[in-house]
């Protein structure tokens, strides 16, 4: 028998003798007591002389008495065994219902630890034990959940880095075969897989050290249209080469945020990166700055681009790492398949929310909050 049942019974039977002993004690002494004083009280008020009552009291205390207090007291004693009986039986079942929902917690902490996580326990009631068990069971569901993603995330990153390394491979190969020439066409087409690795790479760092918890902001106070107008100047000669116009709409009061400068310019660099990439030649993309609404504390940022828009279908799934409308367009397009996923991660952490609207042929909407400072 495991310890802890034992000391359950051990502890239960102690308390049942201890209590049980008590009460016999007591209940045999107050007999005894009340017994006697009836006997004297009957005395004193009798009307026969003392000499003669006592004679009587001798007569009443006989042998048949005598043996009825003791009938008692052995009636006290049979009942006392038969509570301490029934105690250690009671105990027993009382130490099996606490050690085996323990016991079928360790059993399924084991299984968890060796990587089973689908492993669950049975909810059977909704009292603290039922609880842990619950709780138990949704740790179990999250660290499932993120052993999926991860594994998603490792086949995503292999893929992700397979098809520009195949493609810069084939290109040298056949330059090293004498099967092409190196032409500046073939080198520059080399030089933008790179570049589309190196992007990679440095997204992907940035994903996992915020899914890590390890993406440091330096928050201060920060007004949104000197960042617009920065993202704005590294972006314009993308504009310019497609033909698109920017509108910027921020109102000159609003209020200041508080906010990591170059962690929200990276994400309004997602945004409106995006924005280009699925927005066709002379299209329309409009940056807008809300102030904050009622006794809201936030502001809200929102990219509207007038481009190919995105199906209902895929709008719940376009943060997450990897997921692509249109697989072989996207990547043609020069995207990472994670830029929503880290703007989701830095606008949360700094506190916001961000999500995503969108009317097929019609354009997108990107919207995101952030704290007033
Ligand atoms: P990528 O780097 O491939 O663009 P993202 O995580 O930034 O990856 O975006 C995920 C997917 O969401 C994209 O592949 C694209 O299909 C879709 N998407 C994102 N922004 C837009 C937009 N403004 N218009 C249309 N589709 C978009």
């Amino acid at each position: 028998m495991k310890s802890l049942t034992l000391k359950l019974i051990i502890i239960t039977t102690i308390i049942a003798l201890v209590s049980v002993a008590l009460m016999a004690g007591l209940a045999n002494y107050t007999i005894k007591n009340q017994f006697d004083q009836y006997l004297r009280e009957g005395s004193e008020s009798s009307l026969l002389r003392p000499n003669l009552h006592m004679q009587l009291l001798q007569h009443m205390m006989g042998p048949s008495e005598e043996r009825f207090l003791a009938l008692v007291n052995r009636s006290m004693w049979i009942a006392a065994v038969i509570v301490i009986v029934v105690a250690g039986l009671a105990s027993l079942v009382f130490a099996d219902r606490i050690t085996s929902p323990i016991k079928q917690l360790t059993k399924a902490s084991r299984k968890i630890a060796a990587g089973e996580f689908h492993y669950r326990i049975p909810v059977s009631t909704h009292d603290e034990i039922g609880e842990l068990a619950e709780t138990f069971n949704t740790m179990a569901e999250t660290l499932e959940r993120n052993e999926q993603l991860n594994q998603q995330l490792y086949a995503g990153i292999a893929h992700e880095l397979k098809t520009p390394l195949t493609i810069i491979q084939g290109n040298l190969e056949a330059v090293l075969d004498g099967v092409s020439e190196a032409t500046p066409e073939k080198i520059a087409a080399i030089h933008t897989e790179t570049l589309l690795l190196n992007r990679l790479i440095n997204d992907l760092r940035d994903l996992t050290l915020a899914e890590a918890g390890q993406l440091k902001l330096q928050k201060k106070d920060v007004r949104i249209n000197s960042v617009v107008k920065k993202v704005v100047e590294l972006i314009q000669p993308m504009l310019s080469e497609k033909g698109i116009t920017m509108n910027i709409d921020i109102p000159s009061g609003l209020p200041q945020v508080q906010a990591d400068p170059d962690r929200l310019t990276q994400i309004l660099y997602n945004l409106i990166g995006n924005a280009l990439r699925h927005t066709s030649e002379k299209g329309k993309i409009t940056l807008l700055a809300e102030p904050p609404v009622g006794d809201n504390k936030e502001i809200k940022v929102s990219v509207t681009d007038t481009g190919e828009g995105i199906p209902e279908e895929d709008l719940p799934y376009i943060f997450n790492h990897f997921y692509r409308v249109d697989q072989a367009r996207t990547r043609a397009k020069g995207g990472s398949g994670v830029g929503l996923a880290i703007v989701r991660y830095l606008v949360e952490a700094h506190g916001g929310r961000v999500w995503a609207e969108s009317e097929p042929g019609k354009g997108s909407i990107f919207s995101f909050t952030l704290p007033l400072s």
